[in-house]
This record gives structure tokens, sequence and C-alpha cells, in this order.
């Protein structure tokens, strides 16, 4: 398989992550993607570099003002007195105010959901290099590959149209699930990390042509907490087109494959053209941001469940963080799914 991979992920090295109020390391660290590409490269895959294809993919889903935001903040921050090096919001807007202000703090504030997406100096050229990274391997399915994966970082599903969260800025499963539609009548887009997806259920949820389900922990006690609920099934035009299934925390392979079995159900009714796979290995058993416990067996189940469905398949990486597992399941996914 074609594994489409950009080091300027390299410029992003966030800092920052609140975890009960104590300030940690944050997970999100460039080794993930060094040993997602050495486990690729080992299994023998072809990588390629992502081309640019300019702004107009992004802006097809991300507003300009939010766009604008993320490409100027890090230096317009370095203006302000006692300025940290790097972006972290210190109030958001809660359920009850909604105006997008003049000034930097609460702009910060508006277009992120949490402190969880520190912007650094080199984050939004990172941003944009990933959300290249999933255009391209898009494209290449788009040109008859039977599927294309994209070593994305930073990872995406988190982001919204207008707002950062969770280690996401643009999101590229997004970005690559409209650049398809532009020839395609209709994609979906299956979320296996452990978080919701919640930014892609946010960017489609009014939308019949992309449907969208998403595997994950049960948020009633888990990022991203506020959404994510079986309830959630799309609104509009596109009601019936969101699908929700969240697990119970400590569930494994069996729980994970009969809710996939589900997904599946679902997205062959919706008859897309191609699938997207928001592919996170923090539902690991060894992940230490994971609640579930699949195994590297159920990563290969998973991956050959999928590859039966027989669509045109983009894989986006999304969350899985650095463990002894994390090479070796993208390794064991990636065979599964060739051994079709
Ligand atoms: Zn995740």
């Amino acid at each position: 398989m074609q594994i489409v991979y950009s080091p300027t992920h390299e410029k992003h090295q966030p800092k920052t992550f609140i975890r009960r109020g104590t300030v940690v390391a944050n997970p999100e660290v460039a080794a993930r993607a060094a040993t997602l590409l050495a486990a690729a490269r080992g299994a023998g895959h072809r990588i390629v570099a992502p081309d640019d294809f300019g702004a107009g993919p992004r802006e097809a889903v991300h507003g300009k003002d939010y766009l604008d935001f993320l490409a100027t903040v890090h230096a317009r921050w370095q203006g302000l007195a006692g300025a940290a090096e790097e972006v972290v919001p210190n109030i958001h807007p809660g359920r009850h105010m909604a105006r997008r202000p003049v000034g930097l703090a609460g702009l910060v504030g508006y277009h992120t959901a949490d402190t969880a997406c520190p912007i650094g100096a080199g984050t939004w050229e990172a941003a944009v290099a990933s959300a290249n990274v999933a255009l391209h391997a898009a494209s290449l399915v788009l040109a008859g590959a039977p599927a294309a994966y994209g070593l994305c970082r930073p990872p995406g599903h988190h982001a919204y149209a207008d707002m950062a969260g969770g280690f996401c800025y643009l999101n590229n499963v997004a970005i690559a699930a409209q650049h398809m539609r532009s020839s395609l009548r209709r994609v979906a887009i299956l979320d296996i990390d452990v978080h919701h997806g919640n930014g892609t259920q946010g960017i489609f949820y009014e939308r019949p042509d992309v449907f969208f389900a998403s595997l994950h922990a049960d948020p009633g006690d888990y990022y991203p907490f506020f959404c994510g609920y079986a309830e959630e099934t799309g609104a509009g035009a596109g009601r019936g087109c969101n699908l929700n299934l969240p697990l119970a925390h400590g569930s494994g392979d069996r729980e994970m494959l009969t809710a996939l079995e589900t997904a599946l159900a679902a997205i062959g009714r919706h008859a897309p053209d191609a699938v997207l796979v928001s592919l996170g290995f923090d539902a690991s058993e060894h992940d230490p941001l994971g609640v579930l416990k699949v195994s590297g067996d159920g990563f290969a189940a998973i991956a050959r469940r999928i590859a039966a469905a027989g669509l045109p398949t983009v894989l986006i990486q999304e969350g899985g963080y650095m463990s002894a597992a994390l090479g070796d399941n993208l390794a064991r996914f990636l065979a599964a799914f060739e051994a079709r």
C-alpha cells in the first residue's frame, strides 16, 4: 500500500497538556509519526510525499476567519505582554455566550475547544502538511488505487469548521472527504479512534452525502464528553446520516467488532462510492490514553472486516499514543487489510 508521509509534522512540537489540573507533557509527540513510519517502512510499504493542494480544499471545510486565525495567531500572540511561547486559551465561550470577540485572548478561546491544542511556531505549517497528506491519499484512491494510507500528524477528527481541539487543528479526514465529493456522489467516514470524532460529526451533521459512523469509548466520562451519544443521528437533510456507537469502558475486540458490523451495515445502506477511515490506535489495550482493550489481533480483524466491504478506502491516521504496540498495530492493520 502507498503510505503518504511528510516530515513537516516535526515542526509541531506541542508542550502543554493539562490533566486533572496538572500541566504534564503533551502526548501528541513527533515520535508517534516516526514509530508509525518505521513500522510501515519495515513492512515493505512504499512511502510517497504529498503534493501541495493549495488553500482551496481547506477553505471548502473550514471558515476563512478560522484559517486566518490559525495561520497568524502564533506571531500575534508573541506581541502580548508576558505571553508564553505556546498559544493556550484561558477562557472559552460557555453555553450562554456566542459572540466572536476582537481581542486575541478571547479569539483563542473562541477558536479552540480546550487546552489540548496548543499552537506553537510550527503548528500551522505542520497542520497544512497533514491536510495535504490526507488529500494526497484521497487522490491516490480517486486515481484508482484500492486503498492508501495518510500518515497524518497532527491528527484532525476533533477539529470543527471553526474550532481546534484535542490535538487537532485542521480536520484532515473531512478535507479529504470533501475533496473526494468533487468526483464521487457519496462517501462515508468510519471513525474507529477511541475518542468520538466530534469535529467530523459537526462538519457533516446536516449533510446527506457524507455518512459518518463512529465507534468510541462512552463519552459520559471520557473526551469529548459533550457529544458522541447514540441519539445524535444527524439533522435537517443529514437526518439519519450520523451513527454513534459508544462502547462501555474496558470493551475489547469482541465489542469493537460487533459495533463495527453495525457501522458497516449502516454504511452499506448509504451505498457510498468510497470510505474514509479515521484510524486511531488509541483503542489499543496498551495505549496510555485509551480506555478500551483492543488487541493486535483485534486491529487485524477490524482491518479484514473493513477490507471485506470492498470499497475504495482512504486510511487517515488519527490518535494512538506512545506504547510498545503502536507500530505493530499499524503493521498488522495494513497487512490484514491488504490480505483481502
Ligand atoms: Zn483519539
